[in-house]
């Protein structure tokens, strides 16, 4: 179990048991799964503070679905991987991560704390059709009673509905679904590797008549792109109709690793932006407050026109959103997607 704030060393992840695997079928073709066998799997967030939780799991390192701003990308340059198509291709598999997460929730000092999947990378990525991590996962947490929430722009989450449930029965299980933007051709170029957002979407319906409360993080919004008013509004309607039980916008944000490989990205489809964006990003990773509190706000009255609740802390965790959706106008500083 980790109890400190290290990440894995690339020592550790691409020692002499790593078995590298090049899948030469259509779904995987170009990507490289690394096989490795963690030596812990529950991990402390560093500056817990600020998040809503203490203690993520994360079966995968990299992303197949490559979405151009992904803030994880940094984390692949700490195994001598590029943030760019390395993060999209490379991908580090815990294969052990469902044995060694039942045998660490049963550690003595282990408290039962909520536990965040999916903050990192997807634990709903491609990787995890061929791997299917995430059902001895969630089978050790159900198992547990151990709450738990999972974030993720995967369909694939649909084949563990059952498991869902049943955890949903014994301890509280809060599911996010990521959905920014409707915009099609948007989506084909910013999350090339993703389901389309309406599949997405089905995930929230189908989540929801099955019992289980399922929220929307609207994000990112991507300024210019992804914000105009008419394009909050069918975003959010949609959203509502999916039946989620809440909306939480989060506009886009770039940090070093996803910053370089973003502005690339604008440079070749958007050309004309790239100096608004500099602009815009001048003061660091975030995008100004006044712009953030403005989006927020958008969004947070389409919320109440449609009848969807606005997030609020612990909403993700299977907390039911509040009656009133008469949320803070503030922006949401999450640092997840
Ligand atoms: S934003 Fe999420 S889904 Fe997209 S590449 Fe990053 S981890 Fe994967």
């Amino acid at each position: 179990m980790r109890w400190d704030n290290l990440g894995d060393s690339p020592a550790a992840l691409f020692g002499t048991d790593v078995v590298s695997r090049t899948i030469d079928t259509p779904e995987f073709r170009g990507i490289t799964f690394h096989e490795v066998r963690a030596r812990s799997i529950l991990n402390r967030v560093p500056g817990a503070s600020r998040m809503p939780f203490e203690w993520t799991v994360n079966p995968y390192r990299g992303c197949s679905h490559a979405c151009v701003y992904c803030f994880a990308r940094k984390t692949h340059s700490y195994l001598d991987l590029d943030t760019g198509l390395d993060f999209d291709s490379q991908i580090v598999v815990k294969v052990n991560a469902p044995d060694l997460l039942r045998r660490e929730l049963t550690a003595r000092r282990w408290r039962g704390d909520h536990i965040a999947m999916g903050t990192n990378v997807d634990c709903y990525q491609r990787a995890e059709g061929r791997y299917a991590l995430m059902p001895g996962i969630l089978t050790a947490l159900r198992d547990h009673a151990n709450p738990f929430s999972v974030l993720t722009k995967g369909t694939l989450i649909l084949r563990d509905l059952e498991l869902l449930r049943q955890a949903a029965e014994v301890t509280d299980v809060g599911i996010s679904v990521s959905v920014g933007f409707l915009d099609h051709a948007l989506w084909r170029t910013v999350e090339p590797g993703t389901p389309a957002p309406s599949r997405r979407l089905d995930v929230v319906r189908t989540l929801t008549a099955h019992g289980i409360t399922c929220g929307v993080l609207m994000a990112p919004v991507i300024p210019f792109l992804g914000d105009a008013p008419d394009q909050l509004r069918a975003t959010v309607r949609a959203i509502a109709e999916a039946g989620a039980a809440s909306v939480t916008p989060l506009v886009l944000h770039l940090r070093p690793g996803a910053r370089e490989w973003f502005m690339t990205w604008l440079g070749r489809h958007h050309p004309h932006l790239v100096r608004r964006y500099e602009r815009m990003y001048a003061g660091g990773s975030y995008a100004p407050t006044w712009y953030q509190r403005r989006i927020t706000r958008q969004v947070h009255e389409l919320a109440a026109e449609y009848g969807v609740g606005p997030y609020r802390p612990g909403a993700h965790r299977g907390i039911a959103p509040p009656e009133s959706p008469a949320g803070p106008a503030g922006p949401t500083q999450l640092t997840l997607l």
